[in-house]
């Protein structure tokens, strides 16, 4: 579903990614690890043009993307939940899914506003309110039913758990469970475990590189991954 090759993106004349390559399966859910730094965020802005690769090839089921502008890539089934979770602060719960919905009648869309409040049911009952009243768990809910909304065939998730509570982050892990059912995910996690514990397989990232990749399980016992991971 989506083959990225070569990857090479600045900031200014920093060179944040040096040729980072990875392939995502239709129907996985695969991870990007590595420490603070090491480039995850700013993949995952390069595959949906935020911070846009200067050199390299990104093909989502079969079509080059690289040069497209976000709002093209998003309509055309990628949809990404960013680190910061930047929702309206001054529009409802309600109001920040229907602007992110495609114009489409709701019966010809897999999410539904109806639908993302029954996966979402803390939403539910929140929908009237402001987003700038919501606790950090209720922003990411919602950041992640926003981005839903927008009907992705593939969703990146970048730091899903970062900063909320082990209740919260548990509730993500089934969301994460449910949602791979019928959409491809690929997430970065600083939480190791947590990544493994949902991911099939992963990539690890240092200096903007990937150094290693492997299945979850390979992840968890490799020694030599471990050196990448571990706070040196
Ligand atoms: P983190 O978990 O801290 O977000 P990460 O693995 O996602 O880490 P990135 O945020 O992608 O890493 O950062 C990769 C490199 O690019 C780092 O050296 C970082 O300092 C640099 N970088 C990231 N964002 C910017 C920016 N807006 N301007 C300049 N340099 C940046």
């Amino acid at each position: 579903m989506l083959i990225v090759e070569d990857l090479h993106t600045y900031y200014g004349e920093s060179h944040a990614l040096q040729g980072v390559s990875l392939r995502v399966e239709a129907g996985e859910v695969v991870c990007l690890l590595g420490r603070n730094g090491a480039g995850k965020s700013t993949t995952l802005g390069s595959i949906i043009g935020l911070t846009p690769a200067r050199r390299g090839s990104i093909r989502f089921d079969g079509q080059e993307i690289r040069e497209r502008r976000p709002h093209w890539i998003t309509r055309h089934g990628i949809a990404l939940v960013p680190e910061d979770r930047r929702i309206f602060a001054g529009l409802s719960v309600t109001e920040n899914l229907e602007v992110a919905a495609p114009r489409q009648l709701d019966r010809e869309r897999r999410w539904p506003i109806e639908r993302l409040f029954e996966t979402f049911p803390m939403l539910a009952e929140v929908r009237h309110q402001d987003g700038a009243t919501l606790s950090g768990g209720q922003r990411q809910m919602l950041a992640i039913a926003r981005a839903l909304a927008s009907e992705p065939r593939l969703l990146l998730l970048d730091e899903p758990n970062e900063g909320l509570a082990p209740v919260i982050v548990q509730q993500i892990g089934a969301l994460i469970e449910q949602l791979a059912q019928t959409t491809t995910i690929l997430l970065t996690d600083q939480n190791v475990r947590f990544a493994l514990r949902h991911a099939r397989r992963g990539y690890v990232l240092q200096k903007g590189r990937v150094v290693w990749e492997g299945s979850a399980r390979q992840i968890a016992t490799d020694p030599e991954v471990q050196r990448y991971l571990t706070v040196a």
